[in-house]
């Protein structure tokens, strides 16, 4: 997500950081911002995502609580502040960054501290062998942004999927990040080509999900990205889509997230409309 206040306008003292075990040696922390993934064992401790600044002892407290050590790497999957605040306390602290090449580009192009940026950037996919599992970065080509990573744990049947995935609410298509409707549905259909009943899948905001989750988000996209097509190509105007309120059976629980009705189907507009 990218349209919140600032970690400097935030109050942070009351969030909580909750662990939720995943599998083996794999959580999600919840707090403040992006779901975090975790992964502790014999050859150390990484995050994916570092939700925001002044939460990263908090994240350091509960990782040590599973048993974790002082952070090795940190893996973004995008560049939007709610995942990558923390990034340079965790740098400074002596872990290694990640993340796909444009995180760094972006982050760049936003001034960022020179401490949060990705030391290691990649454009496809690289593979860590780390605690027991082969654990593969993907890119997933303009879904949420342009720039985000799919994780996956192939030993552990897990996945990260950042904000491609915000599960049981409308997706933010970032497109002043370049990201695209069309890529988010085909990120989704990545992860559940991939996966079955028993897979567990974190997604960047909300719950911690199964396959059933992602099915259900992508047959809702897939019927609501038909509509608004049948609507374009009869000639409506963004405003129309809008008043036509194609998605009405959903907006009462899917638009309730960071993407209230409306502002999702202007994006999505913009994106299937987009040259
Ligand atoms: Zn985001």
């Amino acid at each position: 997500m990218l349209s919140q206040p600032t970690a400097a306008q935030q109050d942070f003292s009351n969030v909580q950081i909750e662990a939720v075990p995943v599998r083996d040696g794999l959580y999600m922390l919840l707090g403040q911002g992006g779901n975090i993934g975790v992964s502790v064992g014999e050859d150390g401790t990484f995050i994916i995502d570092t939700q925001f600044a002044p939460l990263s002892d908090k994240i350091q407290a509960a990782v040590r609580g599973l048993g974790g050590g002082d952070i090795d790497y940190v893996i973004n999957t995008h560049w939007h502040g709610d995942h990558t605040g923390g990034n340079a306390n965790f740098a400074n602290a002596g872990a290694v960054v990640l993340g796909h090449n444009n995180v760094r580009v972006r982050l760049m192009a936003d001034d960022a501290d020179a401490a949060a940026l990705p030391v290691v950037t990649f454009p496809d996919r690289i593979s860590f062998h780390w605690n027991g599992s082969d654990v593969n970065l993907n890119y997933a080509p303009a879904a949420h942004t342009d720039g985000d990573t799919i994780v996956h744990f192939t030993n552990l049947n897990a996945f990260h999927m950042g904000d491609t995935f915000f599960n049981g609410a409308y997706p933010f298509i970032d497109i002043s990040s370049d990201g695209s409707f069309d890529g988010i549905i085909a990120a989704g259909e990545y992860v559940l080509s991939r996966s079955n009943a028993e897979t567990r899948i974190i997604p960047g905001h909300g719950a911690l999900a199964g396959r059933e989750d992602l099915e259900n988000y992508l047959t809702t996209l897939r019927t609501i990205r038909g509509r608004f097509q049948s609507l374009i190509d009869e000639g409506r105007s963004e405003d129309q889509v809008v008043a036509a309120g194609v998605t009405s059976e959903w907006d009462a629980t899917w638009g309730a997230g960071f993407m209230n009705p409306e502002q999702f189907t202007r994006l999505a507009y913009q994106s299937l409309t987009r040259q």
